[in-house]
């Protein structure tokens, strides 16, 4: 059995019993969610800490729209066959949209979608530079950014302009949209080293909640709950942890005891430091939470009171002036029959546009979108914005393989500590980082470490 049909397999189930365990699991993501699930199945008390005052983390469905859940952070179900979220969306009865990148449109600088000639010239440069990631992910020795790979390959004096802003498109349509980080911080060697499922990459019609609620079913979830310090060292008379929550107005900090802790707060929020480890996590861990990168992906939906592009396309592209600002849209009107347009800020460009105003991005977007479709379209009825690197409880939107790093560190993030402290969450993931079923499946593997320490350690 692999290891993910291993995870995959239904856990025997047993009463909570003297020999269960007092488990918090730190995190309402996916991760967590699918940890306690398991746990609790197993017969442990468990508690879920949330921070936020809601659950899914970086899953998280806008009712902002009555009409319209919109999935503000994660919106699709990346390949479903054998992917553990397909079943989970099917088990809630969610309805599935599947989308496609081949039905896609690529515009030009001039505005114009890209002729025969012209698309069959960016498909030549896709392959070479495809084919040159893939090279380089087959070579030992030293790491370098996806970046330098390029500037060595693809000498400046080698390309047209055209070729140049060809070349700039793909890296961010290829690589830094699917990463959210800008080709100078990406590895070349670990770049492609997630694996992915087959089949179609479909939307949730409901959004991802669906997901979250079906998991959140019969656990124990404290909201609100912001930890701040975890005391591992056998700080309870049982040799326990401690786990202390930042305090509201006018109350103490809130206390909790447990035998086992699961930690799923994400990768952002390790580096910034705001949750404090008593004793402080040993030197592998740290240098992992250090070298492992944190991208950052944003969504700008802009809603009209109709489609005014081809709505039988999904993607569009776009070849811009200035390298990956509006690269790339998706349009909702195909799989939800709804006149939303998505445009995607990945990597250095998202994390500057966090500080522009609601209006000065819809303004920028609508500049752009007026030079495909002409100075006549209508400005949007609605609009919802990301902005995931500012946000608090995770600083940034999914780990990637930062240059320098290796797959390896993952494992060092996932590594339990004393038998009592368990981690998870989709950078812990190593062949399905960023992802959902990344961090689900994180989860699943969490509560089967805890599960083998046995009972109490003393
Ligand atoms: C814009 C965007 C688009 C994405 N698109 C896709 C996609 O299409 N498909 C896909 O598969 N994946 C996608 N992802 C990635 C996916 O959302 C994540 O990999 C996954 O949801 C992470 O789950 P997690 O449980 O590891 O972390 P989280 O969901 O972040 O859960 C961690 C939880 O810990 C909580 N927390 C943080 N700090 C504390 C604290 N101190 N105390 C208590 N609680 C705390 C957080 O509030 C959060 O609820 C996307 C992500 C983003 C941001």
């Amino acid at each position: 059995m692999s290891l993910t049909a291993a995870l995959l397999a239904p856990a025997c189930r047993a009463k909570p019993s003297s020999t269960g365990l007092r488990v918090i699991v730190i995190g309402a993501g996916l991760a967590g969610l699918a940890a306690a699930q398991r746990l609790q199945e197993q017969g442990h008390l468990v508690t879920v800490l949330e921070g936020r005052d809601r659950l899914g983390g970086r899953t998280w469905t806008s009712q902002a729209w009555p009409d319209l859940p919109l999935d503000l952070g994660a919106g699709w179900i990346h390949g479903l066959d054998g992917n553990p979220i397909t079943a989970l969306a099917r088990r809630s009865g969610a309805r599935l949209a599947t989308t496609s990148l081949d039905n896609s449109l690529v515009y030009g600088p001039n505005g114009q979608p890209l002729d025969e000639s012209q698309q069959a010239q960016l498909d030549v440069l896709s392959d070479r530079l495809v084919a040159m990631v893939a090279t380089a992910a087959e070579q030992a020795g030293n790491d370098l950014s996806l970046q330098d790979l390029v500037a060595r390959s693809f000498p400046d004096h080698s390309l047209t302009k055209g070729q140049g802003d060809q070349l700039a498109y793909l890296i961010n349509s290829l690589y830094e949209q699917e990463h959210g980080a800008s080709a100078g911080r990406l590895s070349a060697r670990w770049l492609d080293a997630d694996q992915a499922y087959g089949g179609s990459d479909a939307l949730l019609v409901p959004g991802y909640s669906a997901v979250v609620q079906a998991l959140a079913q019969g656990l124990t979830i404290q909201t609100g709950q912001r930890v701040t310090q975890v005391h591992w060292d056998g700080a309870t008379a049982q040799g326990g942890v401690k786990v202390v929550c930042g305090a509201r107005a006018g109350e103490s900090s809130p206390v909790h005891q447990a035998d086992r802790v699961v930690i799923t707060v994400p990768l952002g929020v390790l580096k910034a430091g705001s949750l404090q480890f008593e004793p402080p996590l040993p030197a592998a861990k740290q240098d992992a939470i250090s070298r492992i990168g944190m991208g950052t992906l944003n969504k700008c939906c802009l809603r009209f009171a109709r489609p005014f592009w081809p709505a039988s396309v999904d993607w569009f592209g776009q070849i811009a002036a200035k390298a990956g600002e509006w690269g790339e849209w998706v349009s909702l009107s195909g799989p939800l029959r709804q006149p939303v347009l998505i445009g995607f800020q990945a990597g250095q460009n998202a994390e500057t546009l966090e500080a522009w105003s609601d209006q000065r991005l819809v303004a920028s977007a609508m500049a752009s979108l007026r030079r495909l479709y002409g100075p006549g379209i209508p400005d949007p009825t609605g609009v919802q914005v990301s902005r995931w690197r500012s946000d608090p409880f995770c600083l940034g939107s999914y780990s990637f393989n930062a240059a320098g790093s290796t797959p390896s560190l993952r494992d060092a993030l996932a590594q339990p500590l004393a038998q009592r402290l368990f981690f998870a969450g989709e950078a812990t993931n190593t062949s399905a980082f960023g992802t959902t079923h990344g961090a689900y499946l994180s989860g699943l593997r969490a509560a089967a470490q805890l599960q083998s320490t046995g009972s109490i350690a003393a």
